[in-house]
């Protein structure tokens, strides 16, 4: 059985003339905690959404595997997406909860994806549907909120309710894009700890897009940094030094200005070259 949790091969993104990914390759092992940095507009969002089949690549031999499983490859879905969906809990940064639903049928909702909403409505879920996702609105702190409306929640409350969903799906790999981008600092590092302890504690994987170097180097062991489309760095967040990270985000340094970020003097052993020479 593979160890591989993403395989990302060559993958390419065309909008219009423009390119936003370009022959993208990594790949992750399962349990691993990954950050996906990059200047706004770098294609975090692209390679999020091609990962769980919601973007189809350009057809040039790209190629993208989940749990082993055929996401898509040269351009064309994978007849199986569907059930591997199953697999994959995605995040976003606006919660994408249902406002006038209360947390415990929103969570539980994960349990039947492919339903239609009418029916789901309709349908009376099981004692273990409601046990598990109480369960996972307690790991979230948010347990005592089961029966109030989504929309009546806090940002950090509603994201934390998103987190329990994609658990509650039974997800192996979480993709999050952006899921504190909406948040002020206190809730963004309050979201990233229960993602970052629980995947760890289920042992999942997890990749995260964020804006925040500082997030990603105190939650994520690795960070895979795009700029314009390619990756530019792959390594530890200990290792994204000033001089890197001027060179990944141009001219908007205030963005991580109060990143703990390593001093310049510090050697880049991961791919320096690649970041000057972008
Ligand atoms: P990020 O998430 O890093 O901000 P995106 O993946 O959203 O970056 O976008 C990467 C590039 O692709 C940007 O230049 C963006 O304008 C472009 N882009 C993304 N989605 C579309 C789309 N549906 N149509 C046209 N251009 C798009
Ligand atoms: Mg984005």
């Amino acid at each position: 059985m593979t160890n591989t949790a993403i395989r990302v091969t060559n993958a390419s993104k065309t909008f219009g003339a423009h390119l936003a990914l370009k022959q993208v390759s990594f790949s992750i092992e399962k349990g691993e905690t990954v950050a996906l940095l990059g200047a706004s507009g770098s294609g975090k969002s692209t390679l999020i959404r091609s990962l769980c089949g919601l973007e189809v690549l350009d057809a040039s031999h790209g190629k993208i595997e989940v749990c082993g499983e055929l996401i898509q490859s040269n351009g064309i879905r994978s007849a199986t997406l569907k059930q591997s969906r199953q697999k994959i809990g995605v995040i976003f940064q606006q919660f994408n909860l249902i406002g006038q639903l209360d947390l415990m049928t929103n969570v539980m909702i994960a349990r039947c994806p492919h339903m239609p909403l009418w029916r789901i409505l309709g349908r009376r879920f099981t004692q273990e549907d409601r046990a598990l996702a109480a369960e996972t609105l307690d790991k979230v702190g948010l347990l005592a909120h089961a029966n109030q409306r989504a929309s009546t929640l806090s940002g950090d409350q509603q994201q934390r309710a998103a987190v329990a969903r994609a658990l509650v799906q039974g997800a192996n790999v979480i993709l999050a894009d952006e899921p504190v981008a909406s948040l002020d600092p206190e809730a963004a590092r309050n979201v990233m700890e229960i993602l970052q302890e629980l995947t760890q504690a289920l042992g999942l994987t997890l990749l995260v897009s964020l804006h925040q170097v500082s997030l990603a180097q105190r939650f994520c062991a690795r960070t895979i940094a795009l700029r314009q489309g390619s990756i530019v760095f792959d390594g530890p967040g200990s290792k994204l030094t000033q001089q890197a990270l001027a060179d990944l985000y141009g001219c908007q340094v205030s963005e991580f200005e109060h990143a703990e970020i390593h001093s310049s003097e510090q050697p880049i052993t991961h791919v320096p070259h690649r970041l000057i020479a972008v």
